[in-house]
């Protein structure tokens, strides 16, 4: 492809993007295809020549389209949001157009600097505590924020043994019984075994028990075992609980234990300074993630991840080949991306985020957040007004979580299915104390209060 037929394509590109950004409300909320029907429609052998632009828009609009569950929809009120916007898409564009590999500050400067930079931005615009200041880093996602913070929890508990020799010692980690099942993942990807994550119980709002995670510890410890992290999560993904971190880092602070706040949802809400309140206790933790990509318009895939020293991380990841020497790294006056996640080869990420901060400037981002926080009030009012329905729990941020008061859980399962296949909107579910409850969790950059009321209104009529 010359420059010029990547101009011309590239404008049919953009245009085909947009067009269906103005007709995303028409289409359904959710794909209806069977499992098979998107291979099916494709052919089974790649081409041996090279095929028209136009064939390949064609597809799009034939094949893939209707095999989507339109997240972008405004009635999409499923799982948590996965924001995308213009400015990512088109700084995710430059990423991809300049096909940087970022993974040391020699194989790119400004993929280092801009990341350490941008993230010290978002950092002000969140008000994060001083000691998380040029300790950013992006990760692809909140799991793995999670599991960084674990390899440098280890490595500061063991003292790098772990890396070394291997350590006999058993390794816990605690978390609620709420917290995302990226917690376990890593328990398991870092071979701490999976009977060493503790599950802390939960209060009344589904948040941790402090004293519980306290008197679990203490246990532990008098087993012989070494605790290494606890995970403390603002706003878990069921219904946005919030653990207790001030108390969390009470416990951490008394036996040395890391503590890694996952705030992969909620963290973004610090943006308005009313709720700021997501950020108790921060000063006090050794790493904490949020995710853009889910509600600060930055397309997937962008966690920041940040730890108040990097060198346990540092020291956890590292690994020296001759071909990565290189004068800079040597000099000790950069950072090497690589040597704070998994793999390592890096996109330039950041530019999509820096491209998304200068276009909607902190009052852009904080109305976002307020119109869905607004929402959700408004919804919750709603719901309460109705006396065939119940709230569980406050509404928080953007997420309602709700039930039809006489109605058992394989009642709300029927429910919930007719109303996702009505393609109007999409919503989920989970279960609290053991019951089902459904959730709307209000986050797309297109929703409107129409949309919502909507919802509300299908909700009722499906309710029967
Ligand atoms: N942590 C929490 C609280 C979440 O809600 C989620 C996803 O919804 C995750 C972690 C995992 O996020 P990711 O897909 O970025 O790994």
């Amino acid at each position: 492809m010359t420059p010029e037929e990547f101009r011309r394509h590239g404008r049919e590109v953009v245009d085909w993007l947009a067009d269906h950004m103005e007709r995303l409300e028409d289409l359904p909320v959710q794909s209806t295809v069977a499992p098979g029907d998107v291979r099916a429609a494709l052919p089974p052998h790649p081409p041996q020549a090279g095929e028209p632009f136009a064939d390949v828009l064609r597809d799009l609009d034939d094949i893939v389209v209707p095999g989507l569950t339109q997240w972008q929809h405004p009635s999409f009120f499923a799982y948590f949001p996965a924001n995308t916007s213009g400015p990512s898409i088109l700084g995710d564009l430059v990423s991809s157009g300049l096909g940087v590999q970022g993974m040391l500050w020699a194989t790119s400067p400004a993929c280092t600097e801009l990341e350490t930079h941008v993230l010290d931005w978002l950092a002000e615009l969140l008000d994060l505590p001083e000691r998380f200041r040029g300790h950013g880093v992006i990760q692809d996602s909140a799991s793995s924020a999670t599991l960084c913070a674990l390899l440098a929890a280890r490595e500061r508990a063991t003292r790098g043994r772990s890396n070394r020799e291997g350590v006999r010692e058993r390794l816990t980690v605690y978390a609620s019984d709420q917290a995302h099942s990226s917690v376990e993942k890593a328990v398991r990807i870092a071979g701490l075994g999976q009977d060493n994550l503790r599950l802390v119980p939960v209060d009344g709002d589904q948040a941790m028990d402090a004293e519980a995670l306290a008197r679990m510890v203490a246990e532990d410890v008098a087993a012989g075992a070494v605790p290494v992290m606890v995970v403390a999560a603002v706003g878990t993904t069921g219904t946005t609980a919030v653990d207790p971190v001030p108390a969390v880092a009470d416990v951490c602070a008394r036996h040395g234990v890391w503590l890694h706040v996952d705030a992969a949802y909620a963290g973004v809400a610090a943006v308005c300074p009313e709720l700021r309140w997501v950020n108790a206790g921060l000063d006090r933790a050794d790493s904490w993630c949020t995710n853009p990509h889910k509600w600060l318009l930055t397309g997937f895939d962008l966690d920041a991840f940040y730890v108040a020293d990097p060198v346990a991380l540092t020291g956890a990841l590292t690994v020296l080949p001759e071909y990565l020497r290189n004068a800079a790294s040597e000099s000790g006056a950069v950072v090497d991306y690589r040597d704070w996640q998994v793999p390592l080869g890096r996109r330039f990420r950041s530019l999509k985020l820096w491209f998304v901060l200068r276009w909607y400037g902190a009052e852009g981002l904080r109305e976002h957040v307020r119109g869905h926080v607004a929402l959700a009030a408004e919804l919750a009012s709603w719901v309460d007004a109705d006396a065939r329905f119940e709230l569980v729990g406050a509404p928080r941020f953007g997420l309602v979580c709700l039930r039809v008061r006489d109605l058992d859980d394989a009642g709300h399962v029927a429910l919930l299915a007719r109303v996702n296949a009505t393609g109007a909107c999409s919503l989920t579910h989970t279960t609290v104390a053991g019951r089902v409850v459904l959730r709307v969790a209000i986050g797309s950059p297109a929703t409107e209060r129409r949309h919502v009321l909507a919802a509300w209104e299908l909700l009722r009529r499906e309710a029967g």
